[in-house]
């Protein structure tokens, strides 16, 4: 099984990617991923892939908050790099996932949106400037700093 936050180191380097906040859109394009944004009611995001060209769409809820977006196009990757495989759809909506495959998808998308090797070039950092450095959610930036041990 890949492993998450290697796969994210290995994707940033390939890509010769050293600076924060990683541009999710530029990623995304250089691998040859459309983003959509949508209205989506009780999901956050989503991917598809399209047979007929060979491309994936990544597709985000329009109305959650621009950290919050960025997560979610990180966690759709996620899936897509660790070869997680796609996620069922019937017409009830969305076929929940294996949780254990949700955690490596969000461990994916916090090593990808702010690396370690990145984050420790700063020496310390409280978890208000991981969110306006890396551009995440406060949430998400506080996990993040207790994983570094600065909180
Ligand atoms: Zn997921």
């Amino acid at each position: 099984m890949l492993h998450p936050r290697i796969e994210a180191r290995k994707l940033l380097r390939e890509l010769r990617i050293f600076d924060l906040p990683v541009n999710m859109t530029d990623l995304c394009s250089s691998l040859g991923i459309d983003i959509f944004f949508d209205t989506l009611e009780g999901l956050d995001g989503y991917f598809i892939y399209n047979s007929a060209n060979g491309k994936y769409v990544i597709v985000v809820r329009d109305s959650a908050g621009l950290g919050r977006q960025r997560f979610s196009i990180a966690h759709e990757l996620g899936h897509i790099r660790l070869n997680h495989g796609l996620v069922g759809f019937s017409v009830t909506g969305q076929v929940a996932r294996d949780a254990r495959l949700e955690t490596c998808a969000n461990m994916f998308a916090s090593e990808l949106l702010m690396p370690k090797l990145l984050l420790q070039r700063f020496g310390f950092l409280t978890p208000a400037r991981i969110a306006e450095i890396c551009q995440v959610s406060g949430e998400t930036a506080a996990i993040r700093a207790k994983e570094m041990g600065w909180a």
